[in-house]
């Protein structure tokens, strides 16, 4: 299928060649026609499938149809959970749009709110928002929802995750029911589902890749190693491998501190993005990064949501996190759009409960590696991911750790130098001992 055959007008496909775009990713294909056809739309996508392509193109078509739009008035609104998503999207939405008459504006909070007021008053075709800004601006009667067509939620699972359920339903109270809404979302647990009632239309449902399944292009990796050496073996890692672009996950945002200060301190130009950070600092720190001036991003799980860095070759776990879906979204920001991505955990002994609700979400077992002079005074006890259903994972603060294994059991490790590829995955239900589930 190419892009010509989906319905699109000559000025967005040019915007697309532009790109370099040959062919419309699953989701594109599926959801462009759909939105397109005036359907409401429910897709289960993570980033890197071509989502934000997905709702922003046949958007722009649809709106480009029609007549302008009146001062301080909204035609399309797009919220996201982040400042960065926000700011990305509205990349998108300027590009794509490139050769079409139509305005955009994209607010999120951490930044004055003025220069937001004023971008409203003449009126925007698209929107780009974060719930708790739009919020503000509405009741400063700053944007209106009247001539409102259609609404995307974007990341809505993430948007959940972070309490903005309130702020999105007094928002949906306030738009025109007769509406196009499109829902994104990286799975569909029964708390989205429950919001979607009353929201979409007999909506046509979407699924790209399957739930809870990592791209097949990342190699996925863990290194074990005692909880006091993971700094130094991160060090040796991207110096031995020279790794230039990383990903770094940490579980708190003192950890990134921390982190970056250290790879700092021997020699690795690092920057840390979190909720704590400036709205100014974490944009800097992605440029930076994205540059190359900087060589490792550390990142919580929050913060890194949504970061779209094209062809992120390296991610890496410092921490495991503690719900076993952050790990598919975190490894989701690496082997996008068909490229090659590596993504390493590095694993200590009380980390074990994590790794095995991990491996029983991904229903495998990661491979493991030992590197020369990082060998564990403690174990990291093999998982056993066939007796017990994994217990539903309920979305818990930032930080908050688990108890650590109190069992301990031996596994055979293979040692490696950290420099050789990964290609293969160790079968499912190979090995080994048991420990009881750590939750
Ligand atoms: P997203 O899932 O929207 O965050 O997009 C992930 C990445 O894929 C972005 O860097 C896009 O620029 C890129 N992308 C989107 N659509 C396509 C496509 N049809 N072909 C190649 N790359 C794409």
């Amino acid at each position: 299928m190419s892009f010509t055959s989906l319905g699109l007008s000559d000025a967005i496909l040019r915007a697309i060649e532009e790109k370099g775009y040959k062919t419309p990713s699953p989701i594109q294909s599926k959801a462009i026609p759909a939105i397109l056809d005036g359907k409401d739309v429910m897709a289960a996508a993570q980033t890197g499938t071509g989502k934000t392509a997905g709702f922003t193109l046949p958007m722009l078509e649809i709106l480009s149809r029609s007549e302008s739009v009146k001062s301080n008035s909204v035609r399309a609104l797009v919220l996201t959970p982040t400042r960065e998503l926000a700011a990305q999207v509205a990349e998108s939405v300027e590009h794509y749009g490139k050769f079409l008459p139509l305005r955009s504006a994209v607010v999120f909070g951490g930044v004055k709110i003025n220069p937001q007021m004023m971008k409203l008053r003449r009126g925007v075709d698209i929107l780009v928002a974060t719930p708790g800004r739009l919020m503000d601006l509405y009741s400063q009667n700053a944007v209106k929802f009247s001539q409102l067509e259609i609404l995307v939620l974007d990341e809505a699972d993430r948007m959940l995750d972070m309490g903005f359920i309130r702020d999105i339903r007094k928002i949906l109270a306030l738009l025109p029911p007769r509406r196009q809404t499109l829902m994104f979302s990286a799975t569909f647990s029964d708390e989205i589902r429950a919001l979607t009632k009353g929201l979409l239309n007999q909506p046509v449902e979407i699924e790209v890749s399957p739930r809870n399944t990592t791209a097949q292009t990342v190699n996925q990796w863990i290194c074990t190693v005692d909880k006091s050496r993971k700094t130094n073996l991160l060090i040796h890692l991207i110096k031995k491998n020279n790794w230039s672009q990383v990903l770094v996950f940490t579980r708190t945002k003192h950890g990134a501190n921390r982190l970056t200060e250290k790879l700092g301190q021997s020699g690795i130009k690092a920057a840390a993005i979190h909720g704590n950070k400036s709205q100014g600092a974490r944009t800097r720190a992605l440029a930076d990064f994205k540059s190359g001036t900087v060589r490792v991003l550390v990142a919580t799980d929050i913060a890194a949501r949504g970061l779209d860095i094209a062809q992120l070759p390296q991610v890496v776990n410092f921490e495991l996190p503690n719900i076993p879906e952050d790990y598919v979204h975190r490894i989701g920001r690496t082997g996008r759009a068909g490229a090659d991505g590596q993504a390493v955990s590095l694993v200590s002994a009380d980390e074990a409960p994590h790794l095995q609700e991990i491996e029983r979400l991904l229903k495998k077992k990661l491979v493991r590696e030992v590197i020369d002079g990082f060998e564990t005074g403690h174990d990291v006890p093999e998982s056993n991911i066939a007796s017990m259903p994994r217990a539903k994972s309920k979305p818990r603060p930032q930080g908050q750790n688990r108890p650590a294994a109190k069992k301990k059991s031996t596994h055979t490790k293979r040692s490696h130098s950290g420099s050789g590829q990964r290609n293969e995955h160790r079968p499912s239900g190979s090995a080994t001992r048991s420990n009881k589930p750590g939750n």
